[in-house]
């Protein structure tokens, strides 16, 4: 399993330099690479046009990154890239200056956005990113820690409902009522997503196109990822027409609406006194909101 996971990994490493995802698709069974660009708003801390020369140089010329655009005086920086969200602020953190992500968006007209913090059992979590590129195209971009090393099922379930933990959320979101599939099937849930994959860091970080998610169709429902590999409806087992088998719900998040590009001229709490700077470190809500917490998920939205 481990070496067939590894060469998945790889060939999609390789399938993205290429930009034959078609080719990642068929090696994986599952994935929908895309290389296609976002446009990601980052709010940096810089105080100098030298910061903001570092900024750019530790972006410029990086496979994946088409541009960057730095405003000084509204420690703004605004990068077009095929790399995950989660890439690019490492690679502006990589300058010693703390990120955090403002804004998504397309390079055409703005059809929405939205987020899912995922938290669950140990050290799981994660932040997953849904950018509407056109009526027909969402970009979904993520990444997950403390996954076991292998294929894990993820779905967009029917419940926005964390009551009973992941429990709650309902079943993969179905409305035309349909068999359990893969995401490149035509007969599947619209919340079927195939699976990520984890590497030998317990790290899975993806970046993929769906033609049936829409994002005024997720906000206010919630995202899974699951214990094991969805067999995408093929597996013969009792449970593969309806959820792919893949196993216990380990994370979850609700699917909340998220800030299009400049919509998010945040820089103060007014709520909490809470600054953007320091909302990084904590939880969105719940007692750690007062007091730094670094279990739990920062509000990074
Ligand atoms: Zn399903």
């Amino acid at each position: 399993m481990a070496a067939s996971v590894s060469a998945c990994t790889r060939f999609a490493s390789a399938c993205r330099k290429v930009g034959t995802s078609l080719f990642t698709s068929a090696v994986c069974g599952d994935r929908m690479d895309t290389e296609r660009t976002a446009k990601l708003e980052f709010a940096v801390q810089m105080t100098c046009d030298s910061c903001a020369d570092k900024v750019r140089a530790a972006l410029q010329d990086k496979p994946g990154v088409t541009s960057v655009s730095i405003d000084v005086g509204k420690e703004e920086v605004l990068v077009e890239s095929a790399l995950t969200s989660a890439e690019v602020q490492a690679l502006i953190e990589s300058t010693g200056r703390r990120a955090v992500l403002k804004g998504i968006g397309g390079s055409e007209q703005d059809h929405g956005s939205a987020v899912a913090m995922m938290a669950g059992v140990g050290k799981i979590q994660g932040v997953v990113r849904f950018l509407q590129l056109s009526e027909g195209q969402c970009l979904i971009d993520g990444t997950i820690d403390g996954l076991e090393p292998g294929p894990h099922g993820l779905h967009v379930h029917t419940l926005g409902d964390l009551t009973q933990d992941c429990l709650s959320c309902g079943e993969h979101y179905n409305p035309l009522g349909r068999r359990h599939g893969g995401p490149g099937d035509s007969e599947r849930h619209v919340g079927d997503l195939g699976n990520i994959v984890a590497g030998p860091d317990g790290r899975a970080s993806f970046r993929l196109e769906d033609s049936q998610i829409k994002v005024w169709d997720v906000i206010g429902r919630s995202l899974v990822v699951d214990a094991g590999e969805d067999d995408l409806g093929q597996g013969g087992h009792p449970l593969s027409g309806q959820t792919g088998n893949s196993g216990e719900r380990l994370a979850c998040g609700i699917i909340a609406r998220s800030a299009g590009l400049f919509q998010n001229p945040k820089q103060i709490c007014a709520c909490d006194g809470v600054t953007l700077w320091e909302e990084r470190e904590r939880p969105i809500a719940g007692k750690g909101r007062s007091k730094a917490n670094a279990q739990a998920p920062a509000a990074n939205l």
